[in-house]
């Protein structure tokens, strides 16, 4: 197959959705489907779960699944599906917006008796933000259900985004019959407790009689109308709409009971975007240009603490990559080669030769490594997107043994390096903040600098509402607030000015006193 055909057949993707509407079940019907794991269960969910007592053997073993969960990619109808998995807990939801960089659709599941909840919201303005194609999955629709009209509506306004169904549920919970598929214009029986999936029935003219002998009078009737409705209200699907991001079309099924799975596939292989171009600094990088590149948009400490080995996540933007072939580390101005390059395919890593525009391969990293840092055959790209985000919550760290002050230092470097939370060094008296978004990751860093680099550190507490990176032309007023505000200024990791705000007020005055200075709550704008 050459090369352009490789890339072609490339769907590269991420679930996302509010814990417990479905992702994982999802995920795992989708694999069955294409024949990459044969049961069900095989998936295990990477959901964080925080026990009362603080059970870090199970956030340990939580971390090895989202390891092994992280990338799934598989063969389906010719196609080469990769899956980008997210992990849903809030408190890590930087690692998904690093993820969503990487993907270029995405599917959103939704649970139809809740409708849309507060993270499918904040995980869509990151796909606003990048102009994602997203499809959504109503799913659940064996359960008691919201009703369809209402729950488009809703997403519509939740996650400002137009809808066009392209299915249609026929009723819902213990009275769900089915689903007609606007799509391919036939109609799918569903049967609970069935998890074969049948063919549907082509219905090209809903009038037909058919109908009513397959779901009754009355449903067809009402079928009928509702169909009306759709084909009123919402204009046709067009490719473009879905492509460009400004309508998502919309699946109505039951992911636990197999049921609307494979048609959302069928329909997702057909319209998703392959690799799309992928903007760096310096210019737009298409997938087919033949020189190879990508970025680093996740690490993973290897699960084994005696070996300090890390897997980098390299998302392949141009060119082929190839095993053993040198290629510069952009950041670090030198060459490398990597000898045991890996491919995650649903059940399984393996060693590659080669890969594509659109896969991931993970390359085991000894500490070169940061998240961003672009890998090319030459040429000194700097892949953007991904913006480091104002922590929620802030906290001093501090070393609480003396003698293990170098292994401090290092553990933190690198738990840094991946992406665990962010760390601010004081302009004024050079002490450490720890900037998380949740605060699980507090307890996690402390655990693994224990148990990865033998350091202790404790934590104090500080006072602050936000981080800032700041911007502005006017050199004189900048160096001036500098100045004056250098008991709040820190320098990020990468050594970028941060004014570290300790209340909304204090901002807002900083704002209004200094009026040549942008205050940004990311660091890339
Ligand atoms: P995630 O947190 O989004 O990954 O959600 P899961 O896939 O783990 O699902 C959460 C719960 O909902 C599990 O108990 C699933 O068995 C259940 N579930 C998933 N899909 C369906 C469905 O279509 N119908 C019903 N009744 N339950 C479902």
């Amino acid at each position: 197959m050459g090369f352009k055909e490789e890339i072609k057949r490339r769907r590269t993707f991420a679930i996302i959705s509010h814990p417990d509407a479905g992702k994982t079940t999802l995920t795992e019907k989708l694999l069955l489907f294409g024949g990459a794991i044969h049961v069900a269960g095989a998936v295990k969910s990477n959901k964080i779960k925080k026990t009362a007592t603080s059970d870090f053997m199970e956030i340990e073993k939580q971390r090895g699944i989202s390891v092994a969960t992280s990338v799934m990619g598989f063969e389906y109808d010719g196609y080469k599906v990769n899956i980008l998995d997210t992990p849903g807990h809030q408190d890590f939801a930087e690692d998904t917006f690093r993820t969503l960089t990487a993907v270029d659709s995405v599917i959103i599941a939704v649970d139809a008796a809740k409708g849309v909840e507060a993270q499918t919201r904040k995980l869509m303005e990151v796909c606003r933000m990048r102009n994602t194609p997203v499809i959504v999955f109503i799913n659940k629709m064996d359960r008691p259900s919201k009703d369809p009209f209402d729950l488009l509506d809703e997403v519509e306004e939740e996650l400002k985004i137009k809808v066009r169904p392209l299915s249609w549920p026929i009723g819902n919970g213990p009275d769900f019959k089915g689903v007609y598929n606007l799509f391919e214009k036939s109609l799918y029986l569903f049967d609970p407790g069935k998890q074969v999936v049948e063919e549907g029935v082509s219905i090209e003219d809903i009038n037909d009689n058919q109908l009513d002998t397959d779901i009754g009078e009355e449903s067809s009737e009402l079928l009928r109308e509702e169909l009306e409705l759709v084909e009123g209200v919402y204009p046709e699907f067009e490719m473009d709409s879905y492509r460009d991001a400004s309508v998502a079309p919309v699946f109505f099924g039951s992911a636990l009971n197999n049921f609307g799975v494979r048609e959302l596939l069928h329909c997702f292989l057909k319209i998703a975007p392959t690799p799309q171009p992928s903007q760096a600094e310096e210019r737009m990088v298409n997938a087919e240009e033949e020189k190879f590149s990508g970025f680093v948009f996740k690490i993973h400490a290897n699960m084994d603490p005696n070996h300090r080995n890390r897997l980098a996540f390299l998302k392949i933007c141009s060119g082929k990559f190839e095993r053993n072939t040198n290629y510069k580390h952009v950041r670090l101005g030198k060459n490398m080669k990597f000898s045991s390059p890996t491919a995650f395919m649903a059940d399984k890593k393996s060693i590659i030769d080669e890969a594509y525009p659109g896969d991931i391969v993970g390359l085991p990293d000894s500490g070169n490594f940061k998240i961003g840092d672009s890998v090319t055959q030459g040429e000194d790209l700097h892949y953007k997107g991904l913006p480091s985000f104002s922590p929620e919550l802030f906290r001093y760290i501090e070393n609480a043994d003396p003698m293990k002050s170098k292994q401090l230092a290092k553990g933190i470097d690198q738990l840094m390096d991946e992406g665990v939370a962010q760390l601010f060094t004081s302009q004024f008296n050079g002490r450490k903040v720890i900037g998380t978004v949740g605060a699980l990751q507090f307890e996690v860093i402390q655990y693994r600098l224990l148990h990865e680099y033998s350091a202790s550190c404790r934590y104090e507490p500080i006072n602050l509402y936000k981080a800032c990176w700041l911007k502005s032309d006017n050199k004189e007023q900048l160096d001036d607030f500098k100045k004056r505000k250098l008991q709040y200024m820190a320098k990020d990791k990468y050594g970028r000015d941060v004014f570290m705000a300790d209340s909304a007020y204090m901002l807002q005055l900083a704002q209004d006193n200094f009026k040549d200075i942008e205050f940004h709550f990311t660091s890339e704008f």
